[in-house]
């Protein structure tokens, strides 16, 4: 069962199914949907899981948690992992203590895949169930935009609108949206940064009228941003297989995760609450840090603050959406909403000492500078690994005396102008080429979807303010 993230006192929760929080995210009352127990996992999955398949270790947590959704709607959702280039992630081991957990080896090359994948499955299957059609939205910093176009591409029962902050991607990224080219699928480029775009996206969502003009259609809205609890529960067993895999022993891991809107992390807490053995959570940052502060001070502040562009995009994000189901979890409904809401009129809340302590008995948190994040991607090409600025973050906050696994959450593929930069000290002339030098050099391949973009052909040439965009997307659903 899942409930609203948002109470007033002395409201008690109505918990909705799997099924209906994916389909309607938005339905949760200004909040979100998030589990109300997490199931335990016991020594029994763990000894079982250290010799089973990833697919077999989700179908098995999944089952602990008596969703509405059947065994086989779940197994062909997972199917999607079948076309990765590894089974579905891989796990190498860096140094000593350090391990990374490689979760971009499906069509998009970044870790969105691992939810978004089986997550389109289930949707348009749920939507043939139903007899309904959708328009599935989202906004991106630059990895869900592809990875939603990619899992709906051709779908039957699901529309897709993305939008993207113009200008704030990498060429690729930017290359994969507008060269997405299905009668389904649409993109919009916005004026704006990618905290803009995501709060159009929430307030369409909310929008009485979008959606009555959408049911005249007969269109139902979704969303397929990490505000959809569905994108979550995918990304918890990426967590548990690590541990399971890297220490069958379950000796305590710590787990670092490039952060923005916290569902990786969120994915990591939930794991940790399950049983996984996860001691401790390290939560990376760029400059973009409003989670360095919240878990260092206890304060979760927007005041005077604007975003910057770094070099890791994904993560420039200030209003970080996942944070509202930690909260939920260790402080209660009622809490959250008086937290939200103070966030959302004050443009800021501190925590209580109490608060503060449970949060950092499991996370510690610190950012990187882009230029602490080219020595980092420096350092690990020294060791002959290629590691993008976003993974690269990670880094930084490795622990002695314990094992690490850093969660790698794109390949570098889609960021070679700071490859170039960060580890031959001067500018990117030819981004293709110098892609294919770089691999050369390093003995590894640019994936075929990654090197067709360069030649592909645009599909999509929308740009809209944020004002416009109600307009733009009735006009393009007509
Ligand atoms: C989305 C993304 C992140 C941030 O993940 P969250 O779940 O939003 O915290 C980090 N790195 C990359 C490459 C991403 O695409």
């Amino acid at each position: 069962m899942l409930v609203n993230t948002r109470l007033n006192a002395g409201e008690a929760q109505s918990g909705v199914s799997l099924s209906e929080a994916i389909l309607d995210p938005a339905a949760a009352h200004g909040g979100l949907y998030a589990p109300d127990t997490l199931p335990r996992l016991d020594d029994e999955f763990f000894a079982w899981a250290a010799g089973a398949s990833y697919a077999d270790i989700a179908l098995a947590i999944f089952a602990k948690f008596k969703f509405d959704v059947s065994e086989e709607e779940f197994r062909a959702a997972l199917s999607r992992y079948e076309s990765f280039d590894t089974d579905p992630v891989e796990i190498h081991k860096f140094d000593e203590n350090v391990y990374i957990n490689e979760l971009w080896h499906g069509p998009t090359r970044a870790f969105k895949d691992m939810a978004l994948q089986p997550f389109g499955a289930l949707v348009d299957g749920f939507a043939a169930k139903n007899g309904k059609k959708y328009l599935v939205m989202c906004a991106t910093s630059g990895d869900t935009g592809p990875a939603t176009l990619e899992t709906f591409k051709g779908a039957k029962n699901v529309r897709v609108v993305c939008l993207y902050p113009i200008g704030a991607t990498s060429a690729v990224q930017r290359l994969q949206m507008v060269t997405a080219d299905a009668p389904n699928l649409a993109v919009i480029g916005v004026k704006g940064n990618f905290d803009d775009a995501q709060k159009a996206l929430k307030t369409l969502l909310n929008d009485a009228d979008f959606r009555a003009a959408l049911a005249a259609k007969n269109l139902h809205l979704s969303a397929a941003n990490s505000v959809n609890i569905g994108r979550i529960l995918f990304q918890v067993i990426y967590h548990v297989y690590a541990c399971v895999k890297i220490n069958a022993n379950r000796e305590p891991l710590n787990i670092i995760v490039p952060s923005g809107n916290f569902g990786d992390a969120l994915g990591a807490y939930y794991a940790r609450k399950m049983g996984a053995n996860i001691a401790t959570i390290g939560i990376a940052s760029n400059a973009n840090n409003t989670l360095t502060q919240l878990i260092r001070e206890g304060r979760y502040d927007l005041r005077g603050r604007a975003l910057t562009p770094t070099i890791s995009p994904a993560m420039d994000i200030l209003v970080s959406s996942n944070i509202e189901r930690l909260l939920f979890d260790l402080f209660g409904a009622v809490r959250t909403k008086e937290l939200m809401e103070r966030l959302a009129n004050e443009r800021h809340y501190e925590l209580s000492a109490d608060e503060l302590a449970k949060i950092q008995e499991i996370f510690y948190a610190d950012f990187c500078t882009d230029s602490e994040c080219e020595i980092a991607i420096k350092f690990a090409a020294a060791k002959g690994k290629l590691v993008d600025p976003h993974t690269a973050t990670c880094f930084k906050m490795i622990k002695r005396g314990v094992t690490n696994v850093l969660t790698s959450t794109a390949q570098w593929v889609k960021f070679t102008p700071s490859m170039i930069k960060a580890i031959k000290g001067r500018a990117c002339e030819d981004e293709e080429r110098e892609m294919n030098a770089l691999a050369s050099e390093f003995g590894v391949s640019v994936p075929s979807q990654i090197a067709a973009l360069f030649d592909a052909k645009q599909a999509q040439n929308l740009n809209a303010e944020v004002s416009e965009l109600k307009d733009k997307i009735l006009e393009l659903i007509k």
